[in-house]
This record gives structure tokens, C-alpha cells and sequence, in this order.
């Protein structure tokens, strides 16, 4: 008797090969028998003739780490399919913190979580905390080591004393004890983008010894892109740690076209015996902040410093001349707290600037110098061949980098990331297969994470999967309406529990922490 029979779908299995029809069965958690099942018994049938039966999303990059107490329900991410999400990226962790810093740690987490409600102290803390409140996908992390350097050396733009050394090495340690994947870097990001390359590389020895990812948001995907993914396979080579390059991408046009030469930096290190791969967000936009826009000096610092630049007028007058030409008919505004702000929300700013009688360049300083949480949303930051590429390479796993800004227009990937890689590059355009897709989404990252029970329909598997018509589904999300379940979702199975039946969240508790 099971509990549950999936009946008559197609099986895409997770790992890459054809799908076949199957009955797939489910006792508990676990998946305990696959093949002909006609006339078994079962408490619930789910009929899937002309469905796929897939393994359960699982989302290698998210910033959902606040999400997953405001909203444990995961709705955008459950409603896509997606059952384990994987936080504590980009070099934001909300854990481990110090009693000096965390206050200012939390605040530079602002601009991508939101306010955060309580401290934490390490991940073992804030694992109770969601595992005594429940959740609705399981939840893997990173410790972030923007987290590490902040709780030991605060925002100190410098390399780390031999003791300050032990103490990031020993928190790290502490995070991997507690479960975590490995460690994250935000190399653009304070405080991570204080480290040299020498200091990654010595971290790196705590997770060539404890068994650790290390994953990184690379020091530049602009002009600086290519000595960035050097960077990154130099910390591979040298520390001998599997490595992973978060949401590759190639930005600004004088820079499109490069994602290819980036894959093949990252083949030809595979061929030296460096394990490194990738994720990619299957989207040409991309939230940006003025220090995206602005040469790197400008950026530097504390948010007060860089407002303390922007209202100087000789100071502004020496970054604009420096800049890179914006096309301003390109970029919308997704989070600005500032006067006008809720009518400014998903217009460009060269409408505004016109309206206001101000250059382009002039309004976004005074809007940062408003609110340095200012979001803005560049609509064609990435050329579409790159994309394509990316999410077609067999290195590439698919990611949503989704983050739940509040008061803002969020980025349609938080919603859709999943169902439109199978919607508009799977069944409109066949850029892949369905089966190598599917391959992205579930045991390639799984098993990049040492994730062995998840990630395929096999025997014995927990029971996470996604039953969706592969006819019907497509994102609805747009970066002007983001806020869009997808269609062509059908079921949702978390631990063996069903989450989401046709195309509803029943509220549905059933994920776990998923530790190393
Ligand atoms: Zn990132």
C-alpha cells in the first residue's frame, strides 16, 4: 500500500536521460517503487498521463535566507516547482555574526533581504529557529564570508592578522560542522571585496579539509571579467576545492559575447584536473546599484562615504566624467524609498530625468543620496546569445539568484527562473532538451552539493518532485508585473507531502535542513 502513486506520467529522471512512462510510488518521504503499478493500492492517486514527473527544483543560488521566515511558504519558489533552496550566497550569510559588528553587517544585508527582524549567531541557531518554525522547501546554506570578515575584522579594508586568520578559519569550521555547503565570497561586495586572493586560498584549507564548496560572485563581470574567472580557477588550482562561479554572466555591451570564452576558460581548467562549474539566471536583466554604474573609487567605503561623494558637486562632476555612458531608456527604477518614490517605481530613468529637468546621471545620485538602498533594474544588461549559451552548456546549472526586495519591483526570476528555462528556451525555441534541462535544475546541483538523497526519481530518493505539463508551461512574470505565478505547475511533493496541487499551495510544511 503506498501512500501515495503517481500514475502514467512521462519520468524525466533527473539525470539527463530520455523520459520513459512510469507509475512512480511513494511510502512516507521516500520514493520505494518505480515501473508498471497498475492495480496497486494507494491512499492518493495522482494522475499524470501527459505530464512530466521530474525531481524537485533545486535552487543553487537564492538570497531567500530572511524569506524563509518572513514567508515559509516559499510561494514564488514552491509555486515554480522549485523543493530545496540553497541560501547564504554572494558572500551574505546571516550567520556567523559578533557582538561589535553585527549591527552593520545586518544593514549592508538591507539592500537584499530587507530589515532583519532578530540577530543570529551561528547556523546551528538559525537552523532550530527554522526548523521549530517549518517551512515549505528544504534549505541548504553557505556560510558567506562577507559574514566571516564582518563578525572578525568588521568593514577593515585590509588582509587579516595571523590571529584575526584563525578566528575566520575557526568560524568557518564551526559553520561546516553545523551543515554548511561550503563558503560563499561576493567579491564586488564589502566587506568580502577587502580579500585578496591569498586570503580565499587559506580559507579554502578549511573546506579542502572538512569537505566544502567554494563558491563566488567573481571581483568583476565587466571589463575585469576574464582576469576574475582566472581568479577563481587560480583558487580551484591552488587549494585543490571543487569551485563554482555564481550566475556567470557578461555585462554591458562591450562585454557581450564574452560568456563563451568564459566557459571555455572554465573547460580548459576542467581538463587540468580543476573541478569548477556554474550557475546562470536565464534572464538578460539584472538589478543594479550605483556602484555598478560608477568607476570603483567613487564606490568605495562605507554607504555614507559614497553619499558624501554624491553630494559634492566637484566630486559628482569627476564621476560622471568618468563613468561609462549609460543608455538611461534601459534602466527602470525597482526600489527607491525617496520622495515620489512609489510613482517613480518601473519607469526609466530617462523619463524621469526629463520630467524632473535634471541629467539622468544627476537624479540617480540625488535619488541614492535619498535612499542608498536604491534599486534599479537594467532591462538588456546581458546580450540574449550569452544567456542562451549559458543555460545550453552542459557545465551550467540553472539558478534563480532570486531575492524578495520589499517595497520594490522585484526581478521576474524570483517567481519564473525555472519555467522559463522549460517554457522559452526548452519547448519555444530548443535551445536544450527537456531531459538536460530538467539534468540542471535537480541532480546537477545536487550532486555539486554532496546532496545524495535528492535530485533524481529513483528508489529510495526522498520524495521531492514536480509534476508540470510540459505544453503548458511558461513564466507569467514580467519585470513590470513580476509578482506572477507560473503557469503549467500541477504538483508540488515535499518529503513525500504534496505542497502544491493543481497549481495551489496548500500551506504545506514539509521541508527539512539539509546538512553536509
Ligand atoms: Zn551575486
Amino acid at each position: 500500500m503506498f501512500d501515495i502513486l503517481i500514475k502514467g506520467g512521462r519520468i524525466v529522471d533527473g539525470s539527463g536521460n530520455n523520459w520513459y512512462y512510469g507509475d512512480v510510488g511513494i511510502k512516507g518521504d521516500r520514493i520505494v517503487a518505480i515501473g508498471h503499478l497498475e492495480g496497486a493500492e494507494a491512499r492518493r492517486v495522482i494522475e499524470a498521463h501527459g505530464l512530466v514527473v521530474s525531481p524537485g527544483f533545486v535552487d543553487i543560488h537564492t538570497h531567500s535566507d530572511l524569506a524563509e521566515f518572513i514567508q515559509p511558504e516559499a510561494k514564488p519558489k514552491v509555486m515554480q516547482g522549485v523543493t530545496t533552496e540553497v541560501i547564504g550566497n554572494c558572500g551574505f550569510s546571516l550567520v556567523p555574526t559578533s557582538d561589535p559588528t553585527w549591527r552593520s553587517f545586518y544593514k549592508q544585508l538591507y539592500f537584499i533581504m530587507g530589515e532583519i527582524p532578530k540577530r543570529w549567531h551561528t547556523l546551528a541557531e538559525y537552523y532550530d529557529d527554522l526548523a521549530k518554525q517549518g517551512i515549505s522547501v528544504n534549505v541548504a546554506s553557505y556560510i558567506g564570508h562577507g559574514a566571516l570578515r564582518a563578525a572578525v575584522m568588521g568593514f577593515e579594508n585590509r588582509p587579516p592578522s595571523a590571529d584575526e586568520m584563525i578566528q575566520m578559519k575557526r568560524l568557518l569550521a564551526q559553520g561546516l560542522e553545523e551543515g554548511a555547503m561550503g563558503m560563499s565570497t561576493g567579491l564586488i561586495f564589502a566587506p568580502s571585496s577587502f580579500s585578496t586572493t591569498d586570503e580565499l586560498v587559506e580559507l579554502c584549507e578549511v573546506l579542502a579539509e572538512q569537505g566544502g564548496i567554494y563558491v563566488s560572485h567573481i571581483r568583476g563581470e565587466r571589463d575585469t571579467l576574464f582576469q576574475s574567472v582566472e581568479e577563481i580557477i587560480e583558487i580551484g588550482e591552488r587549494s585543490g576545492v571543487p569551485v563554482h562561479m555564481s550566475h556567470i554572466e557578461a555585462v554591458d555591451k562591450p562585454n557581450w559575447g564574452k560568456v563563451g570564452q568564459e566557459i571555455q576558460m572554465m573547460e580548459a581548467a576542467r581538463a587540468r584536473g580543476i573541478d569548477i562549474s556554474y550557475d546562470v539566471f536565464p534572464y538578460r536583466g539584472s538589478p543594479i546599484r550605483v556602484f555598478g554604474i560608477i568607476p570603483t573609487w567613487a564606490g568605495k567605503g562605507s554607504l555614507e562615504d559614497v553619499r558624501r561623494r554624491f553630494m559634492d558637486p566637484s566630486t559628482r562632476a569627476v564621476i560622471i566624467e568618468q563613468a561609462r555612458p549609460q543608455d538611461w531608456e534601459d534602466i527602470i527604477v525597482a526600489k527607491f524609498a525617496g520622495p515620489r518614490g512609489e510613482t517613480w517605481r518601473g519607469r526609466t530613468i530617462a523619463q524621469i530625468a526629463r520630467e524632473e529637468g535634471k541629467s539622468p546621471w544627476d537624479l540617480v545620485f540625488d535619488m541614492f543620496i535619498a535612499d542608498t538602498s536604491l534599486i534599479l533594474t537594467q532591462l538588456h544588461m546581458l546580450s540574449e546569445s550569452d544567456v542562451r549559451m549559458a543555460v545550453r552548456h552542459p557545465l551550467g546549472m540553472i539558478a534563480s539568484d532570486g531575492s524578495y526586495e520589499t517595497e520594490a519591483l522585484r526581478h521576474p526570476r524570483l517567481y519564473s527562473a525555472f519555467p522559463e528555462v522549460l517554457g522559452k528556451y526548452v519547448r519555444e525555441e530548443g535551445v536544450l532538451r527537456l531531459e538536460e534541462a530538467v539534468r540542471k535544475m535537480t541532480s546537477a546541483p545536487a550532486q555539486r552539493l554532496g546532496l545524495r538523497d535528492i535530485g533524481l526519481i529513483r528508489e529510495g530518493m526522498m520524495a521531492d518532485i514536480t509534476i508540470f505539463d510540459p505544453e503548458a508551461i511558461r513564466s507569467r512574470a514580467t519585470y513590470f508585473d513580476p509578482e506572477q505565478y507560473p503557469v503549467g505547475i500541477e504538483y508540488v511533493l515535499v518529503s513525500g507531502q504534496i505542497t502544491v496541487e493543481k497549481g495551489k499551495h496548500k500551506g504545506t510544511k514539509a521541508g527539512r535542513i539539509l546538512r553536509k
